[in-house]
Formats: structure tokens, sequence, C-alpha cells
């Protein structure tokens, strides 16, 4: 792996530590999508799926701005 991967892969990885938990069951949410151009990304929670939607801030810092169920459930 090279250099650039590596830190992208640690990004990633640290960013999938730092998610948190699911609003709804507590449970570890996993990256789902990263837009980076946009500054978003949807995180998933690995037990019920709820969607949590993510806004990077002037300061850099992720923000939550919404949870979804997914649109294929009820
Ligand atoms: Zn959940």
């Amino acid at each position: 792996m090279t250099e650039v991967g590596k830190t992208l892969h640690d990004s990633l990885f640290g960013q999938k530590l730092a998610a948190g938990k699911c609003k709804n069951c507590d449970y570890p949410l996993e990256v789902h999508e990263i837009d980076f151009k946009r500054n978003r990304k949807v995180l998933k929670c690995q037990r019920c799926g709820l969607f949590h939607y993510y806004k990077k801030d002037i300061v850099g810092k992720w923000r939550l701005q919404k949870v979804a169920k997914p649109d294929f459930q009820g």
C-alpha cells in the first residue's frame, strides 16, 4: 500500500471509529458513503440499517444533519 493510500485508509478508518453510535439502537455505525467534494458522508447502522447523514462544517467537524430509515423499508 502506498503512503497516500495508507494515510487515506487510516483517515477513513479513523472516521469509521469516530462515527459514533446509532441514534436508534446504539449500535456502531459503518461508513456507507463519503462525498469529499460536497463534504458529506452517510453512515449506516450495522444492526438496524438506519442512515445517518453528516455534513462537514466550516471548522472541519462532522455534524449530524438527519437520521433516516432506508427507503425500501416500510
Ligand atoms: Zn441502529
